[in-house]
């Protein structure tokens, strides 16, 4: 039965909801070696076996939402609030252009106030202008106006990351205060993708009341979609949040999460096989070699941490965030020995695009001849 439903996701790149979830359910290890090896297959056919590395740079912890799960949540009153200056982010981007990571993600918590919005303009333009815009740029700033989103892409930025969290709006309610609402978040993938951003989403994986079934949702979520990446990872608690206290009741041990992370991994790869994905940091801090598993499961991406370490600190989502303590060099030296180990090169100094995205773009230049 297995062996069946896998060969008609590599044959056809399509699976019904019952499949999906059967394949989720896997336990044995000699089943997923098969899974993976599977979607590893199609990966290699699909978008090789290169690994692009975004460094990221987590610049701000101050954030005007309040996600139940969040560690950065706006009422986590012990947190220490920073903001990296300005000149600071974009000689982090810029150290990456000379390390040749090709593009950086600028992540932060959310805020939408005049001055923000000025400032991460700015920051795109020096970025841009400072590496002869040769560094791709990708955004993680949340939900944004229309305006906003075009500001920041005609200054620069080309990809956004806007995680829809959970695909289930019933599951979305229950993890967030009733003023962040699911419908917004969906509108603003679409604003992203009319502006002309690559768009990127994703999950978390093992939260409180998900079921297998969200899950398999999620996945056709993201096919629906037509998503050209997907940075989706394993949820960590973090005591100091709403959600810690289903922790007893809902903590998936290390292994099954990180195991349910790369199967969802896999079957995305399975799905939509010309798209990035990213092998989240979130699985390193559940295993010492997660990502390296995750490039194994089918993930191309991987997003070595470029800011400066005197800040990593404060920026913690989760409980145990790996890497924390290296500076950004180390990451960049202890990331290309474990990707080479696995047989994998880097893809030093490029943009890295999805295929999906360049035959999109392709697609257009057809239909307007
Ligand atoms: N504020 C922006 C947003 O929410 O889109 C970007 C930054 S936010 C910190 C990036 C992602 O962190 C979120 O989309 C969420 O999926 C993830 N995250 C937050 N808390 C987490 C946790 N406890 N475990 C794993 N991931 C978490
Ligand atoms: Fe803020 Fe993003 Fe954390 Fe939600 S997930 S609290 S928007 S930083």
């Amino acid at each position: 039965m297995l062996d069946h439903i896998l060969k008609k996701a590599e044959d056809t790149g399509d699976l019904n909801l019952d499949e999906i979830e059967q394949l989720l359910r896997l336990e044995e290890q000699k089943d997923l070696d098969k899974l993976f090896a599977s979607s590893y297959r199609v990966k290699t056919q699909y978008v090789g076996r290169t690994a692009w590395f975004r460094g990221i740079v987590e610049f701000s912890n101050i954030c005007i939402k309040d996600c139940y799960y969040c560690g950065i949540r706006r009422s986590n009153s012990k947190t220490k609030r920073f903001i990296i200056p300005e000149n600071d982010i974009i000689e982090s981007a810029v150290w990456a252009w000379k390390a040749e990571y090709g593009s950086v993600v600028l992540q932060s918590g959310e805020r939408d106030d005049p001055e923000f919005v000025d400032m991460v303009e700015r920051i795109i333009r020096e970025i841009k202008k400072r590496t002869n815009s040769e560094l791709g740029l990708t955004l993680s700033l949340g939900e944004q106006s229309e305006e906003t989103y075009r500001r920041w892409f005609d200054a620069g930025a080309h990809r956004y990351l806007l995680r829809i969290e959970t695909s289930n709006k019933d599951l979305y309610v229950r993890l967030h205060p009733a003023d962040h609402s699911f419908d917004h978040r969906v509108a603003c993938l679409q604003l992203l993708r009319e502006t002309g951003y690559q768009v990127g989403t994703g999950v978390m994986i093992g939260l409180p009341m998900q079921t297998h079934r969200n899950l398999a949702e999620d996945l056709l979520f993201f096919k629906t979609l037509d998503i050209d990446m997907i940075g989706m990872g394993p949820y960590i608690f973090h005591s100091d949040t709403p959600l810690a206290s289903f922790r007893t009741e809902w903590e998936l041990p290390p292994k099954k999460l990180l195991n349910l992370g790369l199967k969802m991994i896999a079957l995305a790869r399975l799905l939509m096989r010309d798209i990035n994905i990213a092998a989240t940091t979130a699985l390193q801090a559940l295993e010492h070699n997660g990502r390296e598993q995750g490039l194994l499961a089918g993930a191309n991406v991987i997003m070595p941490n470029a800011t400066d370490t005197q800040y990593r600190e404060s920026y913690q989502l989760y409980e145990n965030k790996p890497c924390t303590d290296e500076n950004a060099s180390m990451c960049r030296g202890c990331l290309q020995r474990r990707v080479e180990q696995i047989g994998e090169k880097i893809g030093f100094g490029q943009w890295g695009d999805s295929p999906h995205f360049a035959a999109r773009q392709d697609n257009k230049v057809v239909t307007a001849k």
